[in-house]
């Protein structure tokens, strides 16, 4: 693996908008990241969970059923095929043995959907780490079947009542558990958000998914590069990790998809699209913020796409025009779900849904390219949604 850069800001993005009291956590985390990374032991031990807990390398699928449906060639990067069932297990298992190396033993984290506390609980069951999981109240009874499991694993949920009882307010109530205990915490953030260094850590994490994806598709085209990468836009840590492999290279086109919700007024999580800069959470970057600048109500079909920010470095590259960010509608991603499910027997997350979606759009309207998607969870978890939508 290479040694990380830590970037602190992505032109004007980024940054560390937090209390001062926070300051010393961030320098000690930054120079444990980097010790570790320069580390030949840790590297090693990382190595190793990536192969024997994580599951990796995933595999380069082509969906030959489905490229043929949709008119180019479609490759498919299974992130689905990890353990726990989505990319989020890369950056849990990496920082659960960066928080090991700092003696860390308490280990608080967010979750919206329950994937990033899932894959934190498990990375944490493993190293023998006390593990708290920030949960709003609201999707802790839309994810029960999460819950549970992280249960099963030892850790401890804690719903949050307040305000919206959703994401946003598990983040506020884990960076408050921080701030009160810094010492021995150490704070697990899922997405590429959230002050320096943590958008470079997950992206150094989730990096992988792209250095992989290059290679496996050199191994069926020699020297040759796909037309275009498709990763769905929550907070960005599925997308900046496969675009990692492919960004300078600037005939591969980059594509970053977010979720339009039902594509009402207020129903959407476009960040890039209908956001303007601003703080939250530690970092400046897009936001859907009102006119006051209060954070606005978001909705998505698909769970991990219901934030109401995005990773400082897709602000950058938004504004440079080096990756496009599209819009996709819940439909349109059911669409896309249904057709995967019944042309190659792949249950994929509806996050997913929503690249896949923009991939068969893209076809339509120039056939014959070659596409990775990155297929950043399976869909089981799921369920409940697809039935209540009569889709089975
Ligand atoms: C959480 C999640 C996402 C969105 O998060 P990013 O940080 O934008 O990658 C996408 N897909 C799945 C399966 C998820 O669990």
């Amino acid at each position: 693996m290479s040694t990380a850069t830590i970037t602190h800001r992505y032109g004007p993005y980024g940054g560390q908008y937090v209390p001062e009291t926070l300051m010393a956590n961030l320098i000690e985390l930054e120079e444990a990241f980097v010790a570790a990374v320069e580390d030949k032991a840790f590297l090693a031990e990382h190595h190793d969970a990536l192969s024997h807990f994580v599951g990796r390398p995933t595999p380069l699928y082509h969906a030959q059923r489905l490229s043929e449906a949709w008119g180019g060639q479609v490759y498919l990067k299974r992130e689905d095929l990890t353990h726990t069932g989505a990319h989020k297990i890369n950056n849990a298992v990496g920082q659960a043995l960066i928080a090991k190396r700092m003696g860390k033993r308490r280990i608080v984290a967010e979750t919206g959907a329950g994937q990033h506390g899932v894959a934190t609980a498990a990375a944490c069951a493993r190293l023998g780490l006390d593990c708290i999981v920030y949960m709003g109240a609201l999707d802790c009874e839309r994810q029960q079947p999460n819950v549970q499991r992280m249960k099963l694993f030892g850790a401890k949920v804690a719903a949050c009542e307040a305000g919206t009882r959703n994401l946003k307010i598990a983040i506020n109530e884990a960076i408050r558990d921080w701030v009160a205990n810094p010492r021995e915490t150490y704070y697990l953030l899922g997405s590429a958000v959230g002050p320096a260094p943590y958008p470079a850590i997950v992206r150094h994490f989730q990096s992988i998914i792209g250095s992989e994806a290059r290679e496996q598709y050199q191994t069926h085209f020699p020297k040759k590069l796909p037309d275009a990468v498709i990763a769905c836009v929550g907070g960005g840590s599925n997308a900046i990790g496969i675009f990692a492999g492919f960004l300078e290279d600037t005939k591969v086109k980059l594509y970053g998809v977010e979720a339009g919700g039902d594509g009402k007024e207020g129903h959407t999580s476009c960040t890039l699209a209908d956001g303007r800069p601003g703080v939250l959470h530690g970092s400046f970057s897009y936001l859907l913020q009102n006119n006051d600048g209060q954070i606005t109500g978001t909705h998505s079909i698909a769970p991990g796409l219901d934030y109401p920010g995005v990773g400082p470095e897709h602000s950058a590259l938004k504004d440079s025009g080096r990756v496009k960010y599209e819009i996709v509608h819940d439909d349109e991603a059911l669409t896309a779900f249904s057709e995967l499910s019944r042309l190659e027997g792949i249950l994929p997350a509806l996050e997913s849904s929503h690249a896949l979606a923009f991939a068969k759009r893209l076809l339509k309207k120039s056939p014959g390219q070659k596409l990775i998607v990155n297929l950043s969870g399976r869909g089981d978890k799921d369920m409940p949604t697809l039935i209540a939508r009569g889709l089975v």
